[in-house]
């Protein structure tokens, strides 16, 4: 399982797609991609990032997209179940790889009247989200609460719908890697993942979030602090 965002100039489809092939090794049993471009299209299939290449329309372009390859924990593999998940107004669309050890918690208090549309525990982190920004407008500082709130292991990519300029990342006992380019940024579960567009990353630390831009890195501590993080070289044949 694994995940991959990129945020730049370049059509995003081709960069995700390649991303996920070079993370099929770690095993998956659906894959999906978002894409962003004056409205969220999202495509996911059970099985193959072949039959994915095949579900993905040749005609959408965006310059930014999260992608993900699912090793079911909740909910059986199904295109229902695989990710990306999105919240009731399809406003916010996620990835994650990991288990929510809290997720039936946070349903019963923040997510009593949202009907879900999937057995997943990450369709909560979503909705959550979606709920918290309701009240603090504002989504980054949602996105913060929100993982403050989680226990358990995750990395995930977040879009807006509303905001084509930022990816929102986070990460708990998961791996995940920040890529460094001129004129974009990605995100990958290792670096592998996103060795074709760069050997630039950023570590980041359990629990930070970070706000992806196509010129900017904010890494923030789980208080809101804005943390200054050196990049790491990666070597091109690892
Ligand atoms: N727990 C999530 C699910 O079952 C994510 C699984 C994964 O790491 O791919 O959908």
């Amino acid at each position: 399982c694994g995940i991959v965002g990129y945020i730049g100039l370049e059509d995003t489809k081709e960069i995700l797609l390649t991303g996920l092939e070079k993370l099929e090794y770690r095993g998956y049993d659906s894959a999906g991609i978002a894409t962003l471009n004056g409205g969220v299209k999202v495509s996911k299939v059970k099985g193959r990032i072949a039959a994915l290449r095949e579900a993905v329309d040749a005609n959408v372009h965006s310059t930014l997209g999260i992608g993900h390859t699912r090793w079911a924990t909740h909910g059986a593999p199904s295109v229902d179940n695989a990710h990306p998940h999105q919240s009731r107004t399809e406003r916010f669309t996620i990835v994650h790889n990991g288990v929510i050890e809290n997720y039936l918690d946070i349903k019963n208090d923040y997510l009593e009247n949202v009907e879900m549309n999937s057995e997943t525990d990450t369709e909560i982190i979503v909705q959550l989200i979606e709920v918290l920004n309701n009240e603090l407008q504002d989504v980054a500082a949602a996105f913060r609460k929100a993982v403050n709130l989680l226990t358990g292991s995750y990395a995930i990519a977040l879009i807006d719908a509303e905001d084509e300029d930022t990816i929102y990342v986070a990460k708990n006992k998961s791996p995940l890697l920040v890529g460094l380019g001129k004129d974009f940024n990605a995100v990958a579960s290792d670096s592998m993942a996103a060795l074709h567009v760069t050997d630039q990353f950023l570590e980041l630390m359990d629990k930070e979030t970070v706000l992806l831009r196509r010129n900017e890195v904010i890494i923030q501590s789980p208080d809101g602090e804005v943390v200054n993080r050196e990049p790491f070289t990666a070597e091109l044949d690892a």
